[in-house]
């Protein structure tokens, strides 16, 4: 064959995924076998339709009619009047049970010829039914007597228009004499001969920007416009989309390699924003929308949305404009962006990429304004929003590195330049190699280049069940020792050596300086014989103070209970005269200098900071996946970080950028508002039309192929062992024999141990923790395929496992039989989990947000094709709705994303924040401008007393940090005095037994925000 020849991997890929399509779809109709053993409703879940009969006596609602439909049908908007004529294409088949003597005892089930009857159906508004005797007749001659079917017409005009509901349904009688199965399968109908004209989707925000045509729909099936009036309807939705470019500029793009951006990045950044203005001018200029609203037939509304998007666009480019005259004019934030380049080009070395996308530099240079504007910038939090991913982490560590650099070249040479936080649970060891990777060459670049100051460093600072807080020398109950099972191997936290890729990491505890270290054995690496720069002990994160802090949200928790957490929003005390003990904070008991290492004999005589205390609060905070920030977990954290805020304004009197990262659009300026108190910005801003800007727009290449499933008559988790067990079937039957699938594919041979991998291991997609090992489980037992491999990643998998479940996934094993076949999944592997090699999906329902939706279902098809089965729990209703428009919910995600719920006036939870709100202000602020110990309740009285503090002072200082001070806030500050007043009487009163501040009050701080979230409601 010349032609398979030069079949490139990317077109094997393809035919693969459409061959196993059709092999799963098969298996769920039922389509080439010719006897069974088994009851084929019990069996089959695609393309069957009860018997109206049976759907009527069963619980007859809609829901249990959707759950085993007894008709499949397509809606139609006729473009004439009536009366209507139209050709209607029956298929169906039945399955007929012999006796138990027949010829095959063991497989008694045998599957009919094909009826394909065409029914003329000529009707007025009326309606009627068409064929009955037709289609008896053909059920006859296939040896299934006994089953009837009919062409029905419904006439709708309760809508504005006309509508056609075209039906097969199937009017057998549940049981009659000979009958063994009263249902249809492998059903399917095609209506050919009248014109029709399509649905409109109803207007939805933003809707200039979409196809607003749907030219039919479905009933319980999905449908295929094969031709203009042809329809045909298909047992599933299937949606390709495909792959995106990043450029649409009309010339060449500028050179935005790493290389040229660190050498001489001028030219390059002014062709880009040149770009931009020219494709803006293009498409947003008041004369082409002046054209699109008169071809497009959009309404006012409409118009005057697009003109506000326009506003927007020109906004993004004058932001460009003057990132890029910072360039040119301020010689420090180019040289720290070149360095920046360098670093990167350093931290990608090997790993096939040297190039940004335009949009990653679009939005550095819209953002650097902050570097020498930082009040007026930190106005505004900066959103990245790229829905399906596309090197969005890359972005902030271009923003981050940028900053870290033009802090050690403008004075900071120590401290913290950016804390980045990600929500509960959801930083993977990947995003954080990401980091350290960066970090590692951006030291590699300070030292070679000269510059000052501490090594760049990262931390790691995650909440319970992550790596120790503090190690301790004698085991007091739960804390870790350097003797500790499993201690220092088991807080290993990077997979590889960022300084030169070696996966030889050591974990070494060094008692000397009391510290827990990542080593890089090879003898080659820059870093030989050296600890490497990452500090993964919370206790060595405030002695230290490293660069960048990477960590969870929940732990901004500790702000109101842990002095050393100073180091993140502020100053450290002093510094410890033993080397490697780092920065002090407030004495206590244990720590009697202030120095944090155990047992410390430094003395009482610390060293002064070596710069000004001011230049300790972080220039950044980052925040990624905002989108999740939401109900209770949004108002907790909008009342820390408002704490925050005002730590760090009160230490060094500035106020750290805020940067973050959303999958979604929707209320995203109310979302800021609330959390942050600051205005909200989105870069990029949306295109001109859906899925297209100038930084992206679709190619013809794949991205995925999703696949919507509406299992009938048997349950999800038989629909998704089915499934599966197809999929590992499809691949074990190319391991095994591979010219035979080859050639029934399309595929050239050689393409068949790639394809082995790319496809070899399916993941199965939980919404609930409860589903997901459920589906490992019944797969374990379920299936026909021997020895499938089932690991689970959820947010209960141990750190250490989850280490070796990637590696296994990165480099699997040699032997098909020893690798995982299938990763049963949590919303875990949503996040920054990207094995090139998960390539299917199944998801076992709609998940509860669109966002969660389309991060997910990102996990798949990364760089190669991908099929992604969603299987939707019709009986819901959401699931239902969204089957009904399941093409526009994956082509138009972004307008499904529902708003988020989010206020920081829930009562509830300031009953849980105020504690933290009043222990921060006195551990941070109070203590070091006493220059004494306030830990305990006694030391804290007299300081009340001597420095004249009142309950209503606090009540308001504590109502002013949560910006609780509005008019219409007045219950909230009531709530606030009535719990400092309470806070204030056990402080005076002598014969309270609290042993330390913190045990003052109704209640104590937050330990973690993740306290507010197991008890909270994911909905409103
Ligand atoms: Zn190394
Ligand atoms: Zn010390």
């Amino acid at each position: 064959m010349s032609s398979a020849a030069v079949q490139s991997e990317e077109q094997a890929c393809e035919a693969f995924v459409a061959w196993l399509d059709r092999r799963v779809v098969a298996a769920g109709r039922g389509d080439g076998l010719d006897r069974l053993e088994v009851a084929p409703s019990g069996t089959f879940w695609l393309g069957r339709i009860a018997c109206e009969d049976e759907v009527r006596k069963g619980a007859a609602d809609e829901r249990s009619e959707r759950l085993d439909p007894c008709a499949i049908g397509i809606r139609l908007r006729p473009v004439e009047a009536p009366s209507w004529s139209m050709t209607v294409t029956v298929r169906a088949r039945a399955w007929v049970q012999d006796p138990k003597d027949g010829p095959d005892p063991e497989r008694r089930w045998w599957r009919s010829d094909l009826v394909k009857e065409v029914v003329s159906v000529t009707t007025s508004t009326e309606g009627g039914s068409f064929g009955r005797k037709q289609l008896e007749d053909a059920f006859v001659a296939v040896g299934a007597p006994g089953l009837s079917a009919e062409v029905r017409v419904d006439v709708e005009d309760w809508h504005k228009e006309i509508e056609l509901v075209v039906q097969l349904v199937n009017t057998s009688p549940e049981k009659a004499p000979g009958l063994t199965d009263s249902h249809l399968y492998e059903t399917q109908i095609e209506v050919s001969g009248l014109p029709t004209r399509p649905f409109q989707l109803e207007t939805l925000p933003d809707s200039f920007r979409y196809d607003r045509n749907v030219p039919a729909y479905g009933v319980n099936v999905g449908i295929e416009a094969l031709a203009p009036g042809v329809f045909r309807t298909s047992d599933t939705v299937g949606v390709q989309t495909y792959r995106p470019t990043y450029w649409q500029g009309t010339n060449a793009p500028p050179d935005l390699s790493f290389a040229t951006l660190a050498d001489d990045p001028l030219p390059q950044l002014a062709a880009l924003v040149d770009a931009l203005a020219e494709y803006d001018d293009a498409h947003w200029s008041p004369a082409v929308l002046d054209a699109r609203q008169v071809a497009e037939g959009w309404t006012d509304k409409m118009r005057g949305e697009a003109d506000r998007s326009a506003g927007e666009v020109f906004a993004e480019l004058d932001r460009l404009r003057v990132g890029l005259e910072l360039l040119r004019t301020r010689p420090e934030i180019l040289r720290a962006f070149k360095l920046m380049n360098k670093a990167i080009a350093r931290s990608a070395e090997g790993r096939g990429y040297t190039v940004w996308r335009p949009f990653q530099v679009g939005f550095l240079l819209s953002a650097i304004r902050f570097l020498v504007e930082p009040d007026d910038e930190a106005r505004y939090v900066d959103t990245v929003w790229f829905a399906t991913g596309g090197g969005k982490t890359e972005t902030y560590l271009g923003l981050l590195l940028t900053a870290a650099f033009f802090d050690r070249l403008t004075g900071k040479i120590m401290g913290v330049t950016a804390w980045s936080r990600f929500p509960l649970r959801l930083l993977s060891l990947q995003q954080t190699q990401r980091f350290a990777d960066a970090l590692a060459g951006a030291e590699m670049v300070r030292k070679e280049e000269g510059i000052g100051g501490t090594q760049f460093g990262l931390g790691f600072l995650v909440g319970r069940a992550g790596t120790p807080n503090k190690i301790v020398p004698k085991t007091e109950g739960d804390e870790i020792t350097p003797d500790s099972p499993g201690m220092p191997d088991k807080y290993q936290v990077l997979l590889h050596c960022p300084f030169c890729r070696d996966e030889n990491l050591q974990m070494r505890f060094d008692r000397q300086r009391w510290k827990l270290e990542h080593r890089c054995t090879s003898p080659t690496c820059p870093m030989k014989g050296q600890a490497l720069p990452v500090y993964v002990v919370d206790q060595e994160v405030f002695r230290f103070l490293p660069t960048v802090v990477v960590g969870t949200l929940d732990k901004a928790a500790s702000i109101g209970l842990q002095q050393a957490m100073r180091g993140l929003v502020g100053p450290p005390q002093k510094v410890c005269p033993v080397p490697w003990h780092g920065f002090t904070y407030a004495e206590r008991s244990a720590t009697p200098n202030g120095c944090l290492v155990p047992n410390c004999q430094g003395g009482n005589v610390l060293k002064p900071l070596p710069i000004d205390p001011k230049w300790f609060g972080p220039s950044l905070r980052l925040q990624d996946e905002l989108h999740l920030l939401r109900d209770s977990l949004g108002a907790v954290d909008s009342h820390y970080e408002s704490l925050l805020d005002h730590l760090q304004r009160e230490l060094c009197g500035t106020r750290a950028k805020i940067v973050a990262s959303s999958a979604t659009l929707t209320g995203y300026d109310r979302q800021v508002d609330v959390l942050y108190q600051r205005q909200g910005r989105v870069f990029p801003q949306p295109g001109p039309r859906a899925g297209e800007s100038f930084w992206t727009a679709p190619t013809t290449t794949p991205l995925r192929r999703f696949v919507a499933v509406a299992p009938r008559g048997v349950t999800l988790e038989h629909v998704s062992d089915r499934t599966l067990d197809t999929l590992q079937r499809c691949v074990r039957e190319l391991v095994d024999d591979p010219a035979t699938v080859c050639a029934e594919a399309g595929i050239d041979q050689t393409h068949a141990d790639l394809l082995i991998s790319l496809y070899g291991t399916d993941v199965v997609y939980g919404t609930t923790l409860y589903d997901v090992e459920a589906a490992g489980r019944s797969l374990g037992s379920n299936n026909t395929v021997a020895g499938i491999n089932v690991e689970q990643l959820t947010g209960q998998t141990d750190f250490d496992e989850v280490r070796a479940i990637l590696e296994r996934l990165e480099n699997p094993e040699d032997d098909f039989a020893e690798r995982i076949h299938v990763i049963a999944a949590s919303s875990m592997l949503s996040h920054g989990v990207d094995v090139d090699r998960l390539n299917t999906m199944v998801m076992l329902g709609l998940p509860l947000t669109t966002a969660e939706f389309i991060q997910t279902t990102a996990r798949v098809g990364r760089r190669h094709p991908g099929l992604v089965y969603v299987l939707h729990k019709i009986g819901r209703e959401r699931d239902a709705q969204t089957f009904r428009h399941f093409e526009q919910y994956v082509r138009q995600g972004d307008r499904f994303v529902d708003a988020i719920p989010i206020t920081r006036r829930s009562r509830r939870v300031l009953e849980l924040t105020i504690a933290g709100v009043v222990g921060a202000r006195t551990l941070m602020i109070r203590e070091p401008a006493s220059r004494q110990r306030l830990s305990t309740p006694a030391k804290l009285r007299d300081y009340a007393r001597n420095s004249g503090m009142t309950p209503a002072a606090e009540s308001a200082a504590v109502a002013t940090v949560l910006g609780l001070d509005g008019a219409e806030d007045t219950v909230h500050r009531e709530q606030i005095a009535d719990w400092v007043q309470v806070w204030f009487a056990e402080l005076e009163d002598p014969t309270n037994k609290a042993k330390y501040v913190s045990d003052l009050g109704p209640r104590s701080p937050m330990i973690s925000l993740r306290d507010v979230e197991a008890n909270a409601p994911i909905h409103d």
